[in-house]
């Protein structure tokens, strides 16, 4: 019932390149999962300007609010 095989293939391609996100060039340990730290740079500054703050579709998020702001009033 042992499983002989040490590695997954997963792993051993997590192990090996690494494709910077923001550039898709090979990722460095320095500045993993990106190739530099520019690149980790500008994905930092995606995040503040909020490009992945809400992955939803643009009126998803109002209704969502107005949803869980009145299911709090009723809970009181
Ligand atoms: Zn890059």
């Amino acid at each position: 019932m042992e499983k002989k095989e040490g590695k997954s293939p997963i792993e051993e391609v997590k192990e090996k390149a690494v494709k910077c996100p923001v550039c898709g060039k090979e990722s460095v340990k320095e500045y993993f999962p990106f190739c530099s730290k520019r690149c980790a740079d500008i994905d930092l500054n995606r995040w503040f300007s909020g490009v992945y703050a809400f992955p939803s579709e643009e009126g998803d998020e109002e209704d969502g609010e107005a949803l869980s702001s009145a299911e709090s009033e009723e809970g009181k």
